[in-house]
C-alpha cells in the first residue's frame, strides 16, 4: 500500500529529543506540539484530541508520544465510523517502548519495527499471525489487494492452528517469511488477476495490474468497467487505474468513475483508438483487450504504480490562512496544505504557512508581482501538479483568488482550463478584528481597501463619501503605507463630514499574531499615526456603542437593528 507521510504528535518539551530521533526515519514528518508547552515543533496545536482525530479521519499516521490509553480514549469516538485507518502508534516519551494500537491492515506493525529498531529497543508487537510468520498476510504490500478481509482473517488463524500451505503465483514479498509451507497443504495463498469465487481455503491476494482505458462517452463508466472485466474474468481489486483522453480532463463524470471504483484517474494524449491509448500509456503491457470502441482492458505482467502512467489533472488551490494563527486556519486548507506539491506565494505568507516536507517545493515571490504568480500557478498545474496559493485572511479580499481568476478568464490555454481550480476561504482581518473587539459589524457595513495602487483616489474618495452618508459602517483595508502616506488622513476627513467626532472607532493590529494588539478609540481622536499597514481600522456607524468590560477594556457593538429599537 503507498503509505501516507506520518504526523508525530507531542505533549510536552520532553518528548522531543524522542520525536526528533523518529524523524530521522521519516523526513517528510512534521513535529506536531501542544502550544504553549513545546518549543520548537514543525507545527503547534492548541487541542490535542482535536488535532488526533482530525489526523486520523485525514488516513494520515500517527506517532504519539504519549500513553497509549491517552491515544486509545482520544481516537474511541471516531473508531466505529467508516472510513481511514490509518496507522496509530504510542511511543513512550523517552522512546523506551514503541506500541502499535491501529491500522494493521495499514502497516502499522512494519512502522513499530522500524521505529522500534530506530530507538534501539523491540516494538510491541501482540498480531499472532506477524508473530508467527513475521509478515501480515492480510497486508499486502503496495500493488496488491487482499480479495476478502472476513474469510482472510479465518485463513490466517487455520494457518496458526497448525495448517500448512502453498503458495501460487508470484509473491515475492513472501519470500522471506516462515510459512509452513507444503506442496501438498490443502489451503493456497494465491497470487493473480483471474477472477475466482472466494472460498475459505484460498487466500487472494490480486496484483494491481490493470489499466482501463474509457472514453467520456460511456453512459455509465463505472457500470461499464465492471461488466467488462467481469466479461473477462479479471478480478475487480486488480483493476489499478483509469485511463482516458486529457481532452476529457475536467469531465466530472470520468472523476466520479474513477472514485466509485476507488482507483487513480490518469491521463493520456488523445489516440486514434482506445487500445492504442492503453499502449502509449503502458509500454510494458500484454496486447490490450478491446472491448468496445470506448473501453480497452490493458494488463500488465507486474503491478502497475499508476503516478508513473501518463499525468494527473492538475490542480490549484488559492487558500486563505486567517489572520494569522493556526486555530483560526480552516481545517479544509490545512488538508490542503498537507497534500500540495507546489506553494506559491509572497514570501510572508509562505512563512505563515509552513514548514513545509522536504518533497514541497516553495517558490516565494515579492507580494506585487500578482498576475505572474497567478500565471505561474497555472502553468504547474496544468503539468499535473497539486498547487496552492496563499494569501493571507480570505483569498477573495484583496488578494490572489481575483488574479488567479483573472489570469484564467485572460488565457486560451485548454490546459489552464482543464486544472481543478478550488477557492477555499478564510477568516478575513476584518472579521477577526471585529470578534475580538465585540460585534462592531454586527449591522451593514462595507468594506474598503484604501490603496490606490490599482484604482484611482477619486472613486476612492467617493466611495466613502457614500458610505459615510449612507451610515455604514466600515472596515479600512491598506489604510497607510510609506508609499501612502496622506490618504488615510483624507479618508478620515471625508467620513467625519457625515459622522460625530464620538463615533468608536477599532484598531487592530496583528490580530491572531504574535504582539497583536487592539485599541478601542474615537474617529475625533484617530491620527494616521496610531496606523500601519498591519492594522486593521473599523469605523462605527451612527448606532456602534461602547461600554466597559469588567477586566479592563471595552466591548463594541452595533446593534442589528436600524432606526428605533424595536
Ligand atoms: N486577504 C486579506 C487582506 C489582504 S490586504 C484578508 O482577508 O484579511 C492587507 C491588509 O489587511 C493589511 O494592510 C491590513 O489592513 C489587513 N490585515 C491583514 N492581516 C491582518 C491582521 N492579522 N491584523 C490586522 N490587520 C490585518
Amino acid at each position: 500500500m503507498t503509505r501516507h507521510t506520518p504526523a508525530i504528535v507531542i505533549l510536552g518539551q520532553g518528548s522531543l529529543n524522542t520525536a526528533r530521533k523518529i524523524q530521522q526515519l521519516y523526513p517528510d514528518a512534521l513535529i506536531h506540539g501542544l502550544v504553549e508547552r513545546v518549543e520548537g515543533a514543525d507545527r503547534t496545536y492548541v487541542e490535542f484530541g482535536t488535532t488526533l482525530r482530525q489526523l486520523y479521519q485525514q488516513d494520515t499516521p500517527i506517532i504519539a508520544l504519549c500513553a497509549a490509553g491517552i491515544v486509545i480514549r482520544t481516537l474511541a469516538s471516531v473508531l466505529l465510523e467508516k472510513g481511514a485507518e490509518p496507522p496509530v502508534l504510542a511511543v513512550a516519551e523517552d522512546g523506551s517502548a514503541v506500541v502499535p494500537l491501529l491500522g494493521g491492515l495499514g502497516g502499522v506493525n512494519l512502522m513499530a519495527r522500524e521505529i522500534a529498531a530506530g530507538l534501539g529497543v523491540a516494538a510491541a508487537i501482540t498480531t499472532s499471525g506477524e508473530l508467527r510468520f513475521g509478515t501480515c498476510l492480510l497486508s499486502p504490500p503496495s500493488g496488491y489487494a487482499l480479495g476478502d478481509l472476513e474469510l482472510g482473517k479465518r485463513f490466517v488463524s487455520d494457518l496458526l492452528g497448525g495448517a500448512s500451505v502453498r503458495v501460487e503465483g508470484d509473491a515475492p514479498w513472501l519470500a522471506q517469511a516462515q510459512l509452513p509451507e507444503d506442496p501438498q497443504a490443502a489451503l493456497t495463498i494465491r497470487v493473480g488477476c483471474a477472477e475466482r469465487e472466494p472460498a475459505a481455503d484460498q487466500l487472494l491476494i490480486y496484483p494491481r495490474c490493470v489499466a482501463v482505458a474509457v472514453s467520456a462517452r460511456l453512459p455509465d463508466v463505472a457500470a461499464a468497467v465492471r461488466e467488462a472485466l467481469h466479461a473477462a474474468r479479471i478480478a475487480l481489486p486488480s483493476l489499478a487505474c483509469l485511463l482516458a483522453a486529457d481532452t476529457d480532463m475536467a469531465n466530472p463524470l470520468l472523476h466520479d468513475a474513477a472514485s466509485q471504483l476507488g482507483v487513480a484517474l490518469r491521463f493520456v494524449a488523445p489516440a486514434t483508438s482506445i487500445s492504442q491509448m492503453a499502449e502509449q500509456a503502458v509500454p510494458q503491457l500484454l496486447p490490450p483487450i478491446d472491448v468496445s470502441a470506448d473501453l480497452a482492458i490493458a494488463v500488465c505482467r507486474q503491478p502497475l504504480d499508476p503516478q508513473q502512467i501518463g499525468r494527473a489533472r492538475g490542480r490549484l488551490a488559492v487558500i486563505g490562512l486567517g489572520p494569522g494563527s493556526d486555530e483560526l486556519m480552516a481545517p479544509a486548507v490545512k488538508a490542503e496544505l498537507a497534500r500540495c506539491t507546489d506553494v506559491l506565494g509572497y514570501e510572508t505568507y509562505v512563512r505563515m504557512a509552513g514548514p513545509f516536507r522536504a518533497d514541497q517545493v516553495q517558490h516565494c515571490t515579492d507580494n506585487r508581482e500578482e498576475m505572474q504568480r497567478a500565471r505561474h500557478a497555472f502553468e504547474l498545474a496544468a503539468q499535473g501538479r497539486s498547487v496552492i496559493v496563499v494569501s493571507s485572511g480570505d483569498p477573495g479580499v484583496f488578494a490572489m483568488a481575483a488574479a488567479v481568476l483573472e489570469a484564467l478568464h485572460e488565457s486560451s490555454d485548454p490546459a489552464w482550463h482543464q486544472v481543478d481550480l478550488q477557492i477555499l476561504p478564510g477568516i478575513s482581518a476584518s472579521l477577526a478584528t471585529a470578534a475580538q473587539a465585540g460585534a462592531p459589524l454586527g449591522h451593514d457595513f462595507c468594506v474598503l481597501s484604501l490603496s490606490d495602487n490599482l484604482k484611482p483616489w477619486e472613486i476612492i474618495e467617493k466611495r466613502l463619501d457614500l458610505a459615510a452618508q449612507a451610515d455604514l459602517a466600515m472596515a479600512f483595508y491598506n489604510p497607510i503605507s510609506r508609499s501612502r502616506p496622506w490618504q488615510l488622513g483624507r479618508a478620515l476627513e471625508i467620513v467625519a463630514r457625515h459622522r460625530a467626532p464620538e463615533t468608536p472607532v477599532v484598531l487592530g493590529r496583528d490580530i491572531a499574531r504574535p504582539g497583536q494588539s487592539l485599541r478601542v478609540t474615537t474617529l475625533g481622536e484617530l491620527t494616521p499615526e496610531q496606523v500601519d499597514m498591519r492594522t486593521m481600522v473599523l469605523i462605527g456607524s451612527s448606532l456602534t456603542c461602547v461600554f466597559a468590560k469588567p477586566g479592563g477594556g471595552e466591548w463594541v457593538y452595533t446593534p442589528r437593528w436600524y432606526g428605533e429599537r424595536p
